[in-house]
């Protein structure tokens, strides 16, 4: 905008030399005008091109270029006689800047300071000539103040319009905000739900092949939830499941991410830690679990969960790393549960239909860690 007013700064220097050239002003003072005009324009452009605005308030600077062309207007009416009809069209095309970018108190400050500027040049105009106000002169200035008016409404009306415009995509992009949390969070317990996690996992995975992180992936699942439901109602079961989460977010580390895989189940990702550490972590959360109260439920209540847990193979699939978790959680249902198992790295994939017993061949248990404390929701 500063570089269209500076052009349009330029045609006007050049009508008045050109009428000028072709009149009797004195040439010095219309090149004076032009030089300054222009200067000054110029010396804005440059500043903001610069950067050198940028902490400004107003860093495009609409506010002192206006005044600054408004001035130059006046300042022309007195120096080149000729061009005084085209005053209120110099002084509309300003205000035409002014709808863009000012605020509407200052709509009204620089109408009111062009009337002001204008109006001092028109009276002093004839004086500097010795000649008496005529009925031009009058005719002008009605002109001048209708066109003031005219583009005060105008401005007064864009500048709503344009604060209208920014209150909708304010709202508009809160409501994508909300959108997009509500798409990638379980609404219960306000965890990533599994689409998100799957992305982030993608994420980490590819961090994991450029050697950038390591990860842990565990798998916990929460023992015999569904006696929950069936002794204290779906509302406990919830609310079971929001003390889950919320303790196990208090017991993990900042940068660990937990998500709602599905059900009472959850995921659980470890950033940059070795499968000791993670497996001690892991306990310290069954622990946690195992303690945990929830609120409006019977004093009784308490849960546990069973865990799988494994470290991911920096260049297999996310699926793949997953899958391990899942057979150690199985493992760790069926090793009598609230307990830990870490996925044999060596191990063989598991046949398709793994015997209920004990451990199933070929997976063999890390340290699975024995249950704490009885299930205890008997
Ligand atoms: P296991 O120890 O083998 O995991 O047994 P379980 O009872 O925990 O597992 P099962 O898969 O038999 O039951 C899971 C239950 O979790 C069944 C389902 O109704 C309940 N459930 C799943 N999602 C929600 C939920 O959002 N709220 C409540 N209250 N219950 C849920
Ligand atoms: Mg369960
Ligand atoms: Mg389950």
């Amino acid at each position: 905008m500063s570089g269209l007013a500076l052009v349009l700064m330029a045609c006007c220097v050049g009508l008045l030399l050109w009428l000028a050239l072709n009149s009797h002003t004195p040439l010095p003072w219309v090149v004076s005008w032009s030089l300054v005009s222009l200067g000054g324009l110029l010396a804005a452009t440059l500043a903001i091109r610069l950067g050198w605005t940028r902490r400004l308030n107003d860093p495009s600077l609409t506010l002192p270029q206006m005044l600054w062309a408004i001035t130059s207007a006046a300042v022309a009416y007195l120096v080149v006689a000729d061009a005084r009809d085209m005053l209120p069209c110099m002084v509309a095309m300003v205000l035409l800047f002014g709808s863009l970018g000012l605020r509407m108190r200052q709509i009204v400050g620089i109408t009111v300071y062009a009337f002001v500027a204008t109006s001092t040049a028109m009276v002093l105009a004839p004086r500097l000539l010795n000649q008496p106000v005529s009925v031009v002169d009058a005719a002008h200035a009605v002109m001048l103040a209708v066109v003031l008016l005219a583009c005060m409404g105008v401005s007064l009306r864009l500048h709503s319009l344009r604060s209208r415009l920014q209150q909708q995509r304010l709202a508009l992009s809160r409501a994508l905000e909300e959108h997009r949390a509500l798409a990638s969070r379980d609404a219960l317990t306000g965890l990533l739900n599994r689409r998100s996690m799957l992305e982030l996992l993608e994420l980490e995975q590819r961090r994991c092949v450029r050697g950038q992180r390591s990860m842990a992936l565990a798998v916990l699942d929460i023992d015999h939830f569904k006696r929950i439901n069936d002794n204290y109602g779906h509302a406990v079961g919830d609310r079971a499941l929001q003390a889950f989460a919320h303790t196990v977010r208090h017991t993990v580390r900042g940068g660990d991410v937990l998500a709602r895989w599905g059900g009472e189940e959850f995921v659980l990702l470890l950033g940059d830690v070795n499968d000791n550490a993670a497996l001690s972590l892991l306990q310290r959360i069954g622990q946690a679990v195992s303690q945990a109260v929830v609120a409006d439920a019977p004093e009784g209540l308490r849960m546990t969960v069973s865990t799988g847990l494994t470290v991911h193979l920096p260049g297999e699939s996310v699926e793949a790393t997953l899958e391990r978790a899942d057979q150690a959680l199985y493992r760790a249902k069926h090793q009598g549960r609230n307990c830990v198992v870490l996925a044999d790295l060596q191990a063989p994939p598991p046949p398709p239909h793994p015997p209920p017993p004990l451990a199933p061949a070929g997976l063999t248990a890390g340290p699975a860690v024995p249950p704490q404390t009885a299930a205890s929701l008997h």
